[in-house]
């Protein structure tokens, strides 16, 4: 999946994302991608968020919506990132067959990220250049 989340002048904020398809899928399969709330969620008001890896577990905890959520009660948008993965991990106790990846921004324009597996990475573009990030894990 490619996500973006983006914030204008404005404190506008949008945010898109596609997805790579999950190899092997079985026909019919909807992956979160498609899913406002599960693979994107953006919040005029207060954020927005976007996910990668399996979708499966990203639909079953709404994840996307769920960082928005969290950023709504306060936390930063690395906060955010890092409850929502947790909250995953803890339906999934002892997993590690499957990555997920997920990115935030707020209205101030701070952002996060946070991943199960090391090995998911993001990029970051402002006025001051771009910088890549390689956001903690869970696992490490
Ligand atoms: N999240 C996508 C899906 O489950 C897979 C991907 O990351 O491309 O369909």
């Amino acid at each position: 999946t490619i996500g973006m989340l983006a914030i204008d002048k404005n404190g506008d904020i949008a945010g898109a994302c596609t997805t790579s398809g999950m190899g092997y899928k079985m026909a019919g399969r909807v992956g979160d991608s498609p899913i406002i709330g599960a693979g994107l969620f953006v919040d005029n008001e207060v954020g927005a968020a976007t996910a990668t890896g399996v979708g499966e577990e990203v639909v079953r905890t709404v994840g996307s919506f769920l960082i928005v959520e969290l950023m709504r009660q306060g936390k930063s948008p690395q906060e955010a990132c890092e409850e929502g993965v947790k909250r995953i991990m803890a339906k999934n106790k002892g997993r590690k067959d499957f990555q997920i990846g997920f990115i935030a921004i707020n209205k101030k324009g701070e952002t996060g990220g946070y991943c199960v597996h090391p090995g998911f990475s993001y990029r970051s573009y402002s006025e001051e250049g771009h910088f890549d990030k390689k956001p903690e894990s869970f696992y490490q």
